[in-house]
């Protein structure tokens, strides 16, 4: 799995680097393009002068900037793993402290991943769901969407993100399986061991967005981290918080169990950004890698910037 993990990119893009303060018409610079590949996420980063808000549109879905030392605002975005490979425009808008407003885009380069795949026949399987179980399944569906259509606009989560349990990965992220010649849908999480019972840990500082009783997910819990960025822990046996609870990272939310669809205990794991599913364990190790740099000892004097 590591041999897939490129590394973070850490892009730049100058705004009108150069002229005064304040003046209009800043030359922009050409943004240069950046790989990601398909369920995976990237680091985006802008700089200019006397900037004071960025925001990016990925589709229809926004991409907040947060600003960080030096003037550098930095966003988080994913791809989702169905995401059609291909070039795909990022429009960038920034504002500055005078109130003039600047664009520019940066060009996403989005590369096939080869997901794991199984395929294999079965006598006829499954009896169709009832009209009963098809109602629910689309009433779930419509409350998990409105759960992730509205989440905390600021940053709430800090640093890396950590495995909610310690057991290792027994079914990948992206894993399909192909029955009677029909693909199924792709696998939106990771599942890891973890036997009934076990103490499930927030992955990062965060807010309980959802808490419920689901037919495929079982016992479900989504933790929302704040500028579009959400975890979910699904087959749980029991919750240890409730809706609208202030988490920190490490706090045990829950214990796992094996409620909803599953032929065994397990916690399945997923994130999601800016709308796209992505690979929780990319919050894990890019994350990590991008705390190694030297940022916070970037504090200069000609600073008080914000
Ligand atoms: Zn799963």
């Amino acid at each position: 799995m590591s041999d897939c993990i490129t590394k973070i990119a850490i892009w730049l893009v100058l705004l009108g680097a150069g002229p005064a303060f304040g003046e209009p018409a800043a030359k922009l610079s050409a943004a240069r393009s950046v790989e990601v590949f398909q369920g995976e996420i990237v680091e985006l980063k802008i700089s200019g002068q006397g900037l004071s808000a960025v925001e990016a549109k990925m589709g229809a879905e926004r991409i907040p900037f947060y600003p960080g030392t030096a003037g550098v605002f930095t966003a988080l975005a994913g791809v989702d793993l169905e995401a059609a490979p291909g070039w795909a425009k990022v429009p960038v808008k920034a504002t500055t402290r005078a109130g003039t407003h600047r664009q520019t885009r940066i060009m996403l380069k989005i590369k096939a991943k080869s997901f794991q795949q199984e395929s294999f026949s079965v006598p006829t399987e499954f009896e169709p769901f009832s009209s009963e179980v098809l109602e629910r399944i689309r009433r779930e569906q419509k409350q998990f969407s409105s759960v992730f259509a509205v989440s905390a606009p600021q940053r709430l989560w800090d640093g890396p993100f950590l495995s909610p349990v310690a057991g290792g990965v027994t079914s990948p992220f992206g894993f399909r399986r192909v029955i009677n010649g029909i693909p199924r849908a792709p696998h939106t999480g990771v599942d890891l061991k973890a036997p009934l019972g076990t103490e499930v840990l927030a992955a990062n500082h965060g807010r309980v967005a959802l808490v419920g009783d689901f037919f495929f997910s079982g016992k479900s819990l989504v933790l929302d981290h704040g500028g579009g960025l959400y975890t979910t822990y699904f087959h749980l046996a029991e919750f240890k918080v409730d809706t609208g609870s202030e988490i920190r990272k490490g706090d045990v939310i829950a214990l796992s169990g094996m409620t909803g669809r599953v032929t065994g205990p397990h916690l399945h794991w997923g994130a999601r950004i800016n709308g796209a599913r992505v690979n929780p364990f990319e919050l894990v190790e890019k994350l990590a890698r991008s705390s190694e740099s030297p940022r916070q000892s970037n504090a200069r004097a000609g600073g008080g910037e914000n």
